[in-house]
């Protein structure tokens, strides 16, 4: 069986026995007599790097033994060198002692248990079994970053049965037998497989990005350690550019977000009265005297608008209205009628009119590109 080396989570390199080496599939499962690489579990994947010059893909466990996904074989017996890809080990154990620390202050605040745990590329999801309240929330947060400044140490222990039985510690699994305990001094106590930093200042931060309900419970979003510094600098950035395109000053881009909105809000209110009033000047002044198709030509009308004028302008025809209003590229159409099938002749009205469009026997909805003369022309025709 392997000897395993991640209980010290600072250790990286290591120096090795090849016990076995078989390929599966395009690659190869190697076992050593000794390893740092973690092989996946407690929601933390396995680790990565180098053993020789040969790429670790993954680490994983089988029947008992810690297998090396490796990219090339490596024979039986040989000494070698192993290397866990520290970046992304510590990123992970971060992350992950992050949540156990989070956790506990959590726990030990309101009681919830963590009835879920995620550790993905982007963030890391924790499942609360209760509601937490958002000051409360604000307030673990808080704390758990305290306990980060107080550089607090992270053991690793093996309790036997009698001690465990006597011992108060978080676990999702009932087990009895080589638990392997993280405690966090103070703050928290939790079965748990996985490597972890070897004291709180390690994790450098953690951020709860947002809170959500889910299945009558919280589920909260964090990142820790450099996962998180990273997000936060892109959102500085961000907040920075968008400082820049408002000319505030980021403490007061908010504000003047604000102020944008209402005025944008105040803007669209005047334009929508305009546009009623013009539509209303359009509808005033409509005659047909023949009752024949007839057009009307308007300008910077929304769909609306140009449907209000529809809805006047067919009772005045015996055969189609058409309220045509230009645009940047042509004309957006409107075509109303009470008598003709307008569905039916959608095909050869749009290809007439060089437009696209649709819609029921009495009103079409389009855009088109023809001349202002051969609308007019088109539109008599309908009958
Ligand atoms: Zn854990």
């Amino acid at each position: 069986m392997t000897e395993r080396l991640y209980d010290n989570s600072k250790l990286t390199t290591f120096e090795a026995t090849v016990t076995s080496c078989s390929p599966a599939g395009k690659y190869y499962e190697l076992t050593l007599d000794r390893s740092a690489f973690f092989p996946e579990g407690g929601g933390q994947k396995g680790d990565v790097g180098l053993i020789d010059s040969v790429k670790v893909l993954d680490t994983y466990e089988k029947n008992g033994e810690v297998v090396h996904k490796c990219t090339a074989p490596i024979e039986a017996g040989m000494q070698v060198c192993g290397e866990v890809d520290a970046d992304i080990r510590l990123r992970r154990m971060q992350n992950h002692s992050g949540e156990h620390l989070l956790m506990g202050v959590i726990h030990r605040k309101t009681g919830f248990e963590n009835v879920g745990f995620h550790l993905g590329s982007d963030d890391v999801t924790l499942d609360l079994d209760g509601v937490i309240p958002t000051e409360t929330l604000i307030e673990c947060e808080f704390l758990a970053n305290k306990a980060i400044a107080a550089d607090l140490p992270v053991t690793i222990s093996y309790p036997d049965s009698e001690s465990l039985k006597t011992l108060e510690y978080r676990s999702k699994l009932e087990m009895t037998e080589n638990v392997r305990i993280v405690t966090i001094e103070g703050v928290d106590v939790c079965a748990c497989c996985a490597p972890h930093v070897a004291s709180t200042g390690q994790i450098g931060i953690i951020k709860v990005l947002s809170a959500e309900s889910y299945k009558g419970g919280t589920r909260l979003h964090i990142l820790c350690g450099l996962d998180a510094f990273e997000l936060i600098r892109n959102r500085m950035d961000e907040l920075s550019a968008i400082s820049r395109l408002l000319s505030a000053k980021p403490e007061k881009i908010l504000e003047q977000t604000k102020r944008l909105i209402d005025e944008n809000d105040a803007l669209k209110r005047q334009l929508a009265d305009i546009e009623q009033r013009k539509a209303a000047r359009i509808i005033s002044s409509l005659s047909n005297s023949t009752r024949g198709s007839f057009c009307v030509f308007t300008e910077g009308l929304n769909t609306a608008s140009m449907r209000d004028i529809a809805n006047e302008a067919v009772k005045l025809t015996d055969g189609a209205a058409g309220i045509f209003c230009q645009n940047e590229n042509g004309w957006n159409y409107i075509i109303a009628s009470d008598s003709l099938p307008l569905r039916s002749m959608s095909a050869q009205i749009n290809s007439a009119l060089n437009g696209k469009g649709g819609g029921s026997d009495k009103m079409l909805q389009g855009s088109c590109m023809a001349e202002r003369t051969a609308i007019e022309d088109v539109i008599k025709k309908l009958h």
